[in-house]
């Protein structure tokens, strides 16, 4: 085959230009999937370190007509560039609170918050009608933001999360220790959770890092009367080690993987935690 320099460079070209049209087609595409009934709704269980459930955290995915289904690292970043987020989670938000008034009254139901969605003007009385509208307790839901949502408009952030603390809605703080980590945010905003991201959970059977650096978060969590929950929990040795160490929660496909709700039934019967 003639590989020169020539025809590398076209090669590379015509691979991107695929990249970019495979990804305007998408960003067209999500402007209709929500009327088109293209989303759907996963939830992966959080389990208590005495083995029962806890709760279900619900995770977005897009079943695309052509593409087939999308992870929403993918999407989600697009959706937000193009102003639909917050229509979108709006959506997710009701769905999966009403998938959560047929669980047992005691499981939490975890909802993530993009930027867009948390700075979104209308956020507390969304989410407030919600929970009326659906009926379930404020305390049964708990909003998982990143560090990254919090980097812009610090006052009215803090008012956002003070108001969600007065309906009683929990607030989470997700992937910990990824981001820029200020641990003034700990010190400044409200947070009854802190998610240790599960950079620090691959390695933690072998590597003394992170090990240190995971028992640090469960006391400083702790420490400030917050509770932590370990995700990408893999294995059996990860789960064990964490369950010593005074973890809370955890999360990851040692413990279950994300499931359609019509499947939790089924896996509560079969779990000797539910
Ligand atoms: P996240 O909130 O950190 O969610 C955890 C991600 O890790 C999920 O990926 C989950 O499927 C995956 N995961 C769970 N257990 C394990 C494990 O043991 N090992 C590994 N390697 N991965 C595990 P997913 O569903 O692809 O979601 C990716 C990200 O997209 C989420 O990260 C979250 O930031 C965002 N996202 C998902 N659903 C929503 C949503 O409804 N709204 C918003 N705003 N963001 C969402
Ligand atoms: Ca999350
Ligand atoms: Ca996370
Ligand atoms: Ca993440």
């Amino acid at each position: 085959a003639k590989t020169d320099g020539r025809g590398r460079a076209r090669t590379f070209t015509r691979s991107m230009l695929v990249v970019l049209e495979q990804r305007e087609m998408l960003r067209r595409g999500l402007r209709s999937a929500l009327q088109e009934g293209q989303f759907f709704v996963e939830y992966q269980p959080l389990v208590k370190t005495s083995s029962s459930i806890a709760g279900f955290e619900a995770l977005l995915r897009w079943r695309h007509p052509l593409v087939g289904i999308i992870p929403p690292n993918v999407f989600i970043p697009m959706a937000e560039a193009d102003g639909l987020m917050s229509e979108i989670g709006q959506w997710l938000l009701e769905r999966a609170c009403q998938a959560a008034i047929t669980w047992p009254p005691h499981f939490t139901l975890a909802v993530n918050l993009s930027p867009a969605e948390f700075l979104h003007e209308g956020l507390t009385d969304r989410v407030a009608q919600t929970l009326d509208l659906v009926g379930i307790r404020a305390d049964r839901l708990e909003l998982e933001i990143t560090e990254s949502v919090l980097l812009e408009r610090t006052i009215n952030n803090l008012d956002t999360l003070n108001t969600l603390n007065v309906l009683g809605v929990r607030i989470s703080l997700d992937d910990f220790g990824t981001y820029y980590s200020s641990l003034s945010y700990l010190k400044n905003f409200p947070f009854d959770t802190i998610k240790i991201d599960q950079y620090f959970i691959k390695d933690l059977e072998a590597d003394e890092k992170s090990q240190t650096i995971v028992r640090s978060i469960i006391a400083l969590a702790h420490g400030l009367g917050m509770n932590v929950t370990a995700e990408g929990v893999e294995t059996g040795g990860q789960a064990a080690w964490l369950q010593k160490e005074g973890c809370d929660r955890l999360q990851g496909y040692f413990l279950g993987f994300p499931m359609p709700a019509e499947a939790i039934g089924a896996f509560l019967r079969k779990s000797p935690a539910g």
